[in-house]
């Protein structure tokens, strides 16, 4: 808009009459007269700002005064938002700092201006579309008070009224970013005349020749439609209001932006554009159980009068759409040969619409869908903004922003933002980069730091993911993954790594039923894989590949030919079984109780499983086998966290018994090599702490040497000590339990 040159006296009382307009609305608002502060903040601004001017030639002020505007007369909020909203760009733009509007204003007023001041400027660059949703969830996430983020959303519907004087190459840029990202959170926000107004404006600029082609389309069109309008509707009227129905119809046309928007996804031209005007009619009806077939008597009546376009209907009756949209709509054939898009809903369902989330919970269809957090926290500020009492106002201060905890929001080196559920990790992120990074993955920086692969995220944190050639995916990292993604991945790279042993396995098998002329059936599969407590053939594959399990011979031999061979064929000790058939053992466990873990020199009344080899002392569980024996596996044992999973009341707590018999363990020592180092290992070993060594693996490269030594141990504490003693020799870098 071309300004005319006023002198400073003119332009004083313009932005003195700005103000006033401001003051005026709030004052004539439900709001408390909080004037005095009000005024202060106007002054305090006008005063930062003074001497400067927007690119139209305005004084600054005006923008801030017009934001205040939007803020009181558009969303409804009170006093602090308008002190915030008239000094929202003070600390960007001027020598202020946050503290200084704190001790002239207060801590609330500088919070939210200082939070204005960080989500200023598009942080994600040109990438607005791919990151639009996340940027939503960011600002949301992020901004802790709910003024920040209707601040901003006053100050960009200001600031794309005014788009015409900025560059054309930064109008594209605000343009695009408002509809990306503006306009919708204005719908979810339930702004929905701000909404509608954002995306016009970014339509007009982004495409200019089409928003003019389109609005003249649609003014060319105006006179024939009405009439056109009026000879479709009269006979539909008449007819509703013959089967006795208190109804409201309307004629509605659709905003240039939708109109486009429809003729780009459909590619279609404007005259194809069927429902560039809707009629739609709007019934009352006090009981909710007959809104539906209310809606079908009407589709009824109308496709009497009319033809029905064969696959145009619509029935978001039975299955609302995700933001809860509720109508019947259909497509008939209008007087004049055109089609006519009619959308029939109950009062209840209108206001959905038209309100958005605030009544779909006031409504309150369905329970715990997955926008459920969101709409909490809308109907708590929809409900403030449409009523603002005082003390409801006050309650604004104690809101927290936190929506969407079900989710975090992370950004890579590079600014990217990544959704991911809470309790993504490290690997996780890898992963949903590049699944070959999520392969190599060895480390991560989180903000700069170093952490491991399963470190836990948080929401804002900045993550680079480290890699090496040499890593090779881990079947243990499945624990850490939270994105369903990931774990596939993993999975799929675990089982082509797996194939040669699953080859193997595979041959061992078909081999041992040749070798005893049994058929491969699914009888006899489910019977193995059941006896080894497997889930499927490629897990029994892997297991006999990985010399795991092993089918036993012996027992075929010496047992004949009979069918019922087969339930002993996979018996792990069924000489032990036969021999000793104790009471004791016959007794069923109680898995209430903490099983005592009992070894002398007569046996054990447990059985290892095989898996792990846990020691007496080591936090270990039972698991009761079909045997009824109690096997005992490491708590970190993988093996017994899927046992854990699928066979739950089979688990019993256990708890050791003080013990005399030893066991053995496996030291793993790295050091320095020089002279002498090995002979002082073993003399401290088995001299000074007089440990029985019963195996021993020395390798050494270069200058470095590594040593596997297996001994016999009481429990966990001897073996601690000897790891601690073992690194006070001179040389020695590491030494631990395997
Ligand atoms: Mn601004």
């Amino acid at each position: 808009m071309e300004q005319k040159k006023l002198t400073p006296e003119e332009e004083e009382q313009m932005v003195e009459a700005a103000f006033n307009n401001v003051l005026e609305g709030y004052l004539a608002s439900n709001h408390r007269k909080k004037v005095e502060i009000i005024k202060r903040a106007y002054a305090f601004a006008k005063e930062a700002h003074k001497g400067i001017r927007r690119r139209s030639g305005e004084p600054y002020i005006l923008h801030p005064i017009a934001v205040a505007k939007i803020a009181s007369q558009e969303i409804g909020l009170g006093s602090t938002s308008i002190c915030a909203a008239l000094l929202h760009d003070v600390v960007e733009d001027t020598d202020y700092t946050e503290e200084d509007i704190a001790q002239h204003f207060g801590k609330k007023i500088a919070q939210i201006v200082g939070g204005l001041t960080k989500i200023s400027g598009g942080i994600f660059g040109d990438k607005a579309s791919a990151q639009a949703e996340n940027f939503r969830k960011l600002l949301l996430t992020m901004s802790e008070d709910i003024r920040v983020v209707l601040l901003k959303m006053a100050d960009r519907l200001h600031n794309m009224r005014t788009l015409g004087s900025m560059a054309p190459n930064k109008q594209y840029k605000i343009a695009g970013e408002t509809l990306y990202i503006y306009a919708p959170l204005a719908h979810r926000l339930g702004l929905f005349a701000i909404k509608t107004e954002l995306e016009d404006l970014s339509f007009k600029y982004e495409h200019p020749a089409a928003y003019q082609r389109i609005s003249e389309q649609i003014k060319a069109s105006e006179a024939r439609r009405s009439a056109v309008y009026n000879d479709f509707s009269t006979p539909i009227e008449d007819k509703l209001r013959q089967m006795g129905l208190k109804f409201e119809a309307k004629a509605r046309l659709k905003s240039v932006y939708s109109i486009w928007n429809k003729m780009e996804t459909k590619h279609i031209p404007f005259e194809e554009v069927y429902d560039l005007y809707a009629m739609r009619i709007i019934f009352d009806c006090d009981d909710p159980a007959c809104e539906k077939s209310l809606c079908w008597n009407i589709y009824s009546a109308i496709t009497d009068l009319y033809k029905l376009h064969p696959d145009r209907t619509r029935d978001w009756i039975s299955v609302p759409k995700a933001n809860g949209y509720q109508a019947l709509h259909l497509t008939v054939m209008g007087p004049d040969g055109n089609w006519i898009e009619v959308q029939i809903r109950s009062r209840r369902m209108d206001e959905i619409a038209e309100k958005g989330f605030a009544a779909h919970w006031k409504y309150k269809i369905g329970e715990g869908d997955e926008e459920s957090e969101l709409n909490v926290w809308l109907r708590t500020i929809k409900d403030i903004l449409d009523n603002p009492e005082p003390s409801a106002i006050d309650f604004l201060d104690t809101l927290k922003l936190n929506l969407f905890s079900s989710e975090i929001v992370v950004f890579t080196p590079k600014g990217e933002l990544l959704t991911l559920p809470t309790g993504a990790t490290v690997l996780d992120v890898a992963f949903e980069l590049h699944s070959q990074l999520g392969m190599k993955c060895i480390a991560g920086k989180v903000n700069h730091k170093l952490v491991p692969l399963s470190h836990k995220l948080k929401s804002g944190d900045q993550v680079e993911v480290l890699t090496s050639q040499s890593q090779k995916p881990q079947p243990e990292w499945v624990n850490f993954l939270a994105t369903a993604k990931a774990k596939n991945r993993l999975r799929a790279a675990l089982r082509k790594q797996q194939h040669p042993i699953i080859e193997r396995g595979k041959t061992i098998f078909e081999e041992f039923l040749k070798k005893h002329n049994i058929k491969d059936s699914n009888e006899i599969l489910t019977k193995i894989v059941g006896y080894y407590h497997l889930s499927n053939r490629e897990e029994l594959y892997l297991n006999l590949g990985n010399n795991e399990i092993e089918l036993s011979d012996n027992l075929i031999k010496n047992n004949a030919q009979s069918q019922s061979i087969l339930s002993k064929i996979f018996r792990r000790k069924p000489q032990a079984k036969e021999k000793t058939e104790e009471p004791e053992k016959a007794k069923k466990i109680n898995t209430k109780e903490t099983y005592v873990l009992h070894y002398d020199d007569n046996g054990a009344n447990f059985k290892f499983a095989g898996c792990c080899c846990p020691i007496p002392g080591d936090d270990v569980m039972g698991y009761i086998n079909d045997d009824n024996e109690v096997e005992v596996h490491a708590l970190n044992c993988p093996r017994a966290q899927v046992l854990k999973a699928s066979y739950g009341p089979r688990i019993v707590s256990t708890r050791w018994e003080v013990v005399t018999q030893k066991f053995l363990a496996t030291i793993h020592i790295e050091g320095i090599d020089r002279f002498g180092i090995l002979q002082e290992l073993i003399q401290m070993i088995s001299t000074n702490l007089a440990i029985d060594i019963r195996r021993l693996n020395i390798e050494a490269k270069k200058e470095v040497f590594q040593c596997d030594l297996s001994v016999r141990v009481e429990d966990t504490k001897v073996v601690t000590d000897l790891c601690n003693k073992v690194k006070k020799i001179n040389g020695v870098k590491l030494a631990s339990r395997i």
